[in-house]
């Protein structure tokens, strides 16, 4: 007669609104569009507010010419979601 296992891992409070708190992060949410840019950038982090994208700057005309949408904030790892634009 074969027998099953279940071995149960407590985890502690703290380990737990970690994993809550990576969770979180890992889902994307949608970037925050700022009233005016600031340098340049145009959107910001909804976790942190830190300004997120990567500025593409066209040197020969001197203008941005395009804002790269990253994928996680650089700042706090926020997945990020940008896809109303
Ligand atoms: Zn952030």
């Amino acid at each position: 007669m074969s027998e099953i296992k279940i071995k149960a891992v407590a985890i502690t409070e703290e380990e737990y609104n970690e994993y809550l708190e990576l969770k979180e992060k890992a889902t994307p949410k949608k970037v925050v569009k700022l009233k005016k840019s600031q340098y340049g950038y145009t959107h910001q982090c909804p976790s942190c507010e830190r300004l997120v994208g990567t500025i593409v700057y066209n040197v020969n005309v001197r203008i941005i010419s395009e804002i790269e949408h990253d994928n996680y904030c650089c700042s706090c790892g926020q997945a990020l979601d940008w896809s109303d634009e």
